[in-house]
């Protein structure tokens, strides 16, 4: 049976770089919502422009809009043997929901859950110095990691920009958001025992090394 996991974390926490390198070493799919969002507003689709309206507000895009995009995704079938769902569920509606499709698509359910924690100051602190380039996504920071050249990423030289939700009024409407909308989930998934907290205020590789430990013997 598929083994789910749900990544849980502010804005900011690194929830989508430990994500990535969890579902490479886990061989499943990375599924962010964020990102497939962000694909659609690139592409300019119907879904792009009507998402575009939230995050650059820094709000959460309707449920059902996210969910239907969520349940196409993980219906393919790269998702039978598990997924590593990042930015999903944000809301206890999507949690829910994400029961549901799980069970009527026969996937397995959700079997742990790292919540990456990290001090409110240090979160916008991150974000806002935050930069992302154009081609494909690579992060730098203008302090804790900076590109070799300023506004280039050293990856594939593409410009370097920073993201119109990354501005310091969105980010603190993202982060309050988040309190509103995504900490009763915690709660929920705590319940059932999934929750795994995990310290995110650590350098990349500490914070890994944090959450496979305590996914073992999940
Ligand atoms: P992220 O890259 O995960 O920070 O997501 C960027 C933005 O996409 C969020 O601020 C929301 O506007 C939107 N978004 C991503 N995931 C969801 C979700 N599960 N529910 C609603 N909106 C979302």
């Amino acid at each position: 049976m598929a083994k789910q996991i749900v990544m849980l974390g502010p804005p900011g926490a690194g929830k989508g770089t430990q994500a990535k390198m969890l579902a490479e070493k886990l061989g499943v799919p990375h599924v962010s919502s964020g990102d497939i969002f962000r694909e659609n507003l690139r592409a300019q689709t119907e879904l792009g422009r009507h998402a575009g309206v939230y995050i650059n507000r820094g709000e959460l895009v309707p449920d059902d809009v996210t969910i239907a995009m969520i349940r196409e995704r993980i219906s393919r079938r790269d998702c039978n043997d598990g997924v590593l769902l990042d930015g999903f569920p944000r809301t206890a509606a999507q949690a829910e929901a994400l029961d549901e499709m799980l069970s009527d698509l026969d996937k397995g359910q959700v079997v742990a859950v790292p919540c990456i924690i990290v001090p409110e100051d240090v979160l916008i602190e991150r974000l806002t110095g935050r930069r992302t380039c154009r081609a494909q996504g690579h992060v730098f920071h203008i302090a804790f990691n900076p590109p070799v050249q300023a506004g280039v990423c050293d990856f594939d030289g593409s410009e370097l920009y920073q993201r119109e939700d990354d501005t310091v009024e969105t980010v603190t409407n993202r982060i309050r958001v988040y309190h509103e909308r995504t900490q009763p989930l915690i709660d929920y998934y705590q319940q059932r025992g999934v929750l795994l907290e995990i310290d995110g205020n650590r350098p990349i590789e500490a914070v890994f090394d944090g959450i496979l430990s305590a996914l073992t013997g999940v």
